[in-house]
């Protein structure tokens, strides 16, 4: 089973496969955004630019899913919601990757995931 890219989120995917980890900022407004999208949700204007940000935030909130997401799997796993630290205005989810299960506003980093040369994953773990 592989993300679903779509048109906005394209490029997107195709930099994290180059392990890159960036957000949009909007060329008019300044606003840095994320998922991507064609128009900037605070001005409506559709100049902007990929810029790297930091690989760190905070986890705002996470979920313990029972559900397999490959088939053959059984084991729960965790997915986090993370504020980004360089763009508070963006979220991003990921696989938990730490043994102890993750604390609110607890500091972490991204980490990169290669499945295959097309594609890698952005997972979180805790920050030192
Ligand atoms: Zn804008």
């Amino acid at each position: 089973m592989r993300p679903v890219v779509d048109r906005d989120s394209a490029e997107w995917w195709k930099r994290v496969a180059g392990h890159e980890f960036v957000v949009q900022r909007c060329d008019s407004c300044g606003t840095l955004r994320f998922p991507a999208r064609v128009y900037c949700h605070r001005c409506r204007t559709d100049r902007w630019h990929w810029e790297p940000v930091s690989p760190t935030g905070h986890v705002e909130s996470w979920i313990v899913s029972h559900q397999p997401f490959l088939a053959g799997t059984s084991e729960p796993y965790v997915v986090v919601m993370v504020r980004l630290a360089d763009a508070p205005g963006c979220v991003m989810y990921g696989n938990w990757c730490a043994e102890d299960p993750p604390v609110a506003g607890q500091p972490v980093e991204a980490v990169f995931s290669t499945v295959d040369e097309d594609l890698s994953l952005i997972n979180w773990r805790p920050r030192e």
